[in-house]
This record gives C-alpha cells, structure tokens and sequence, in this order.
C-alpha cells in the first residue's frame, strides 16, 4: 500500500506579494518528492497548507488541525518543503514531533525521512527551529527598534499618518492637507455648537469614533506612537511634532466638551436620576448619587459611604424636590439671554483682571517665540561656523536666562486665567442654552412636558466644565442648621452662585410654565 502524505505549506514569513508565487512553488515541490517516494497525497490532506495572504494566526490553526488528525489515520506521514517551514519556535516544535511520535506519523523534508527515534534526527530538528526562531526574532527586533529610532527624528515610521498631515520622505518635512483641514476646522466648530458627533462624520463620511479620536488626539503640534512587543519587552511611547490642524483654544474647548459628556452620559437606567453626578456635600465636597427605596420607591440624593473624610452618611434629600427646585432656579435665569449671558459674566471675578492677565500672557509668549528664533539664529551661525563656540556659549547662555524667566511668567498666569472662559466662549454657551429652551418654550406644558431628556442637556449645558478655582461646577447641598430645618442648596454654575432652600411643600412651577 502506497504512503499517504500530508503536505504542510507554509507562506506566512514572504511578503505579500510573494505569497502566491511561494504557495505554487512549494506545492509543485512537495508533489514531485511525493511521486519519488511512490506516495500519494489525498485531496483531504491540502487542507492543512497555508493559503495566500496567510497570517501566522491563520496557520498556526492549521497546523493544530493536523495534529489533532495525526491521530485518526487519515495520513501515515507529514511531508516540508525543507525544515526551516515546520516551525521556528523549538517549544512548539518538540510538542508536535512528540504527538506524531504517539501516533506513528512518520516526517519528511523533501525526500529525507527524518527518523523521529534517531537523536541525530531530533537534534537537527531543534536547531533548525531555534534557528529560525533567532532569526525571526532578531529581524522583528531589528525592525521594532529601527522605527523607534526614526520616529524619534520625527520620521512617521507607523504605518498612516495622522489624519490631514502629509510627509515629503525626500525633503523629509511635514505639511498639510488643506482639504482635510478644513473639514476638521468645520467639524470642530459644529462639534463645539452642540452638533452631534454621529452627524458630523456621516457629513464628512468619516467614522465618528476616529473622529472624536481625532478632535481630542490628533489636532494639536502632538503624535504619540505607541511601540510594544510582549516578546522583546519593548514598550516605549514617542512624541512626533506634526502641524497643527486646530488652535490650542479650540482644542481645549474640545477636551472640556468631551469631559463633560463622559461625565454625564453613563448611570440612570432604572431609576432616572436628573441631576446624577452634578450634585455635592457641601461639607466634604463627595458627590451625592441616586438610589431609590425599595419599599416607597421614593427617589433620593444620598450621601457618600466610606470615604477617606469622615462626614454624614445619613444626609439623604429627596431627588423630585430638588430637581424641581433646580429646573425653576434655571428657567429663572434661562428666560432671558441677556440676562443670561450678564449674569454668566458676573460669575467670573473681576473680568477686567482677567483680560489684562491674559493680554500679559499673550505678549510674554510673543517675546518667548522672539528668544527662541533668536536662539535658533545663534545655534545656525555655530553651524555655518560664523561665530566661535566660546563667543555663542555666552550668547545663548543670556538667552537661555531670559528663557527661563519668560516662561515663568507665563507659568505663573496660566492658573488664574484657564478656568475662565473668554467672553466669546460665554456668548457661545449662552446662545446654546437659548436654542435647546426654544425647543420647550414654544410647546404648551413647558417645564412639565419636557422630556428627561431635554431637561437634562439644559443641565449638562449648565453644569458643563468647573469653575475658576477648578471646583466641579454643580448642586452643593447642605444639611439643616437645627434638626427638622431646611436644607439649603448653592447652585454653581456658568453663572452667578444661587442660594436656596427645599420646603416641604414643592415650589410651583406654575408661575414658570404659564409665561
Ligand atoms: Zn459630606
């Protein structure tokens, strides 16, 4: 009886392109050694070669396959181009040899039989393995650090590059699409406009996870690549400096926008809590949340348990009752933009302060831009040898010490103007609210017919963002003075601080609605 083979082909280490041209050869190959050795290879037994486009996941699958059928007597022997397409991982390797062992396979490289008995034999096995798996390590090795080493002289060695930047690789010099920068510009803008993100990539025909990825990562003077291998313990994140898409400013407004819809998009399934994560104990400053009673089903705010600041875990305030009072407080102040927008301004200290702080910001960085193009003069005349290095020692060294000294001013401003939005941003925030309020103002029931939904953009819009000493904006709570008292409550927000307190009998939203 002639001996049924099973040809194992493997492609997955040529490149693409080769692939093909691989597979053809190795299965004309194989079929010649086969009719040598009067064998005959069964039309079942192609099924554990490789195909094009192979990938080592899809083969290793294969070759699993095959040792699991070694057993069933489908095939007397396995049948390699040569060795080196068996394995190169030496581990793996002996753990098949030794299944085909148990079951009597028998293993060919062209037509040499390798005896799975003789030492010789298993020797050579192992070392062409462990081989291979040097060499298969050491190219990817090789690889990994030679693109960690051009992405640090800013070359792109990461497959695309950034969404609207380009790469001259002859001038090896960053540049923009301008298109691309366009569309960016207006998605940010309609993004910061309260458009949705799902809209604007349908728009663009852009995928609107890669989109917010983009607004939020990918837009400013920063690339990060990510380098990690398990198998070489690699795992080294670079910075590449690419052209800048957006201002900073509005990229900042981006990262606010998209802090606060992650805070306030999650939670609320069963019970709909209106004002979950924007209320707080005003004594510890721990956020209060939801949770209804079992047997009233009575909604409330309750206190934070077990935390580092002892405080009291027993202030509960019931949820409708402060809701209702919030939803009145910013119709109040929503009713009227003017209003609206003056009051937003009057809950910034001292506007005017503000404005010459960041007027003196702006122009000490004009004066650091100047230093640094002075610094960059000086470092190409060493270059262009025009200067000796002992008369730009001194040089840069009186520029490096204004350096300094610049941006520690700079450093020193930026806290007390980044909370503070611009009087732009504030026209902006005000003419949002105004919009989403049009869409209760002109229906009848107003406030009470207002979906959860609705009511809770105009809090989201409210509460958006933290204040000027970096506090979370939102509703602070605090417990009654005497027992059997009022709780009292602090709205802070974009606009002015507003005081209150919870009666036990509900404010009318009459007075509100009927308007
Ligand atoms: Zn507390």
């Amino acid at each position: 009886m002639k001996l049924k083979f099973a040809p194992l082909i493997r492609v997955s280490t040529e490149t693409q392109e080769k692939q093909g041209e691989s597979l053809r050869t190795q299965k004309k190959q194989i079929q010649g050694y086969v009719k040598n050795l009067n064998g005959v290879i069964p039309e079942s037994c192609w099924q554990y070669s490789g195909q094009e486009s192979a990938t080592e996941g899809h083969e290793r699958k294969k070759l699993e396959q095959l040792l699991t059928d070694s057993a069933k007597g489908i095939f007397d022997a396995v049948i390699v181009v040569d060795v080196s397409r068996w394995s190169r991982d030496n581990a793996q390797s002996k753990a098949g040899l030794e299944i085909f062992r148990e079951n009597g396979i028998r293993f060919f490289s062209g037509t040499s039989e390798f005896d799975l008995y003789n030492p010789q034999s298993i020797l050579f096995l192992g070392m062409s393995a462990e081989i291979g798996e040097f060499f298969a390590r050491q190219g990817t090795q090789k690889s990994l650090l030679n693109r960690i080493e051009r992405a640090k002289r800013n070359i792109p060695s990461s497959g695309k590059l950034p969404f609207g930047r380009l790469y001259d690789k002859t001038k090896n010099e960053w540049g923009i699409d301008e298109k691309k920068q366009k569309d960016l510009q207006w998605a940010a803008n309609q993004y910061l406009e309260g458009e949705s993100l799902q809209k604007i990539g349908k728009t663009l025909n852009m995928n609107f996870t890669n989109l917010w990825r983009i607004l939020n990562h990918r837009s400013g003077v920063e690339w990060t690549i990510h380098f990690k291998s398990d198998k070489l313990n690699i795992d080294e994140f670079v910075k590449i400096k690419i052209p800048r898409l957006l201002p900073q400013e509005t990229i900042e407004q981006i990262h606010q926008k998209s802090e606060s819809n992650k805070t306030f998009t999650h939670g609320h399934i069963k019970h709909q809590y209106l004002l979950a994560r924007t209320v707080f104990c005003s004594h510890c400053g721990y956020a209060m949340y939801g949770q209804t009673n079992n047997g009233s089903g009575i909604r409330y705010y309750r206190h934070a348990r077990h935390r580092k600041i002892e405080c009291d875990i027993g202030f509960w305030v019931p949820a409708s009752d402060l809701e209702d009072a919030i939803m009145t407080h910013l119709f109040k102040i929503y009713g009227d933009i003017d209003e609206m927008q003056k009051s937003m301004l009057r809950a910034i200290p001292d506007n005017s302060k503000v404005e010459k702080l960041r007027d003196q910001k702006q122009a000490f960085g004009n004066e650091l831009e100047k230093v640094e193009g002075k610094l960059q003069r000086v470092i190409e005349s060493i270059a262009d040898d025009l200067i000796s290095t002992d008369e730009a020692k001194k040089v840069i060294e009186k520029i490096r010490e204004r350096e300094i000294l610049l941006k520690g001013e700079i450093e020193k401003i930026r806290p007390q103007v980044e909370n503070i939005p611009t009087k732009e941003q504030i026209h902006r925030r005000a003419k949002l609210i105004r919009r989403q309020l049009e869409v209760v103002y002109f229906r009848p029931g107003r406030l009470k017919k207002m979906t959860f939904d609705n009511k809770r953009k105009i809090i989201q819009t409210a509460f958006g963002g933290k204040d000027s000493e970096g506090a979370r904006h939102g509703v602070y709570l605090s417990k009654p003075e005497k027992a059997g008292g009022p709780v009292t409550y602090e709205i802070k927000g974009i606009f002015e601080d507003v005081q209150g307190q919870l009666s036990k009998k509900k404010e009318k939203e009459n007075s509100l609605t009927n308007r």
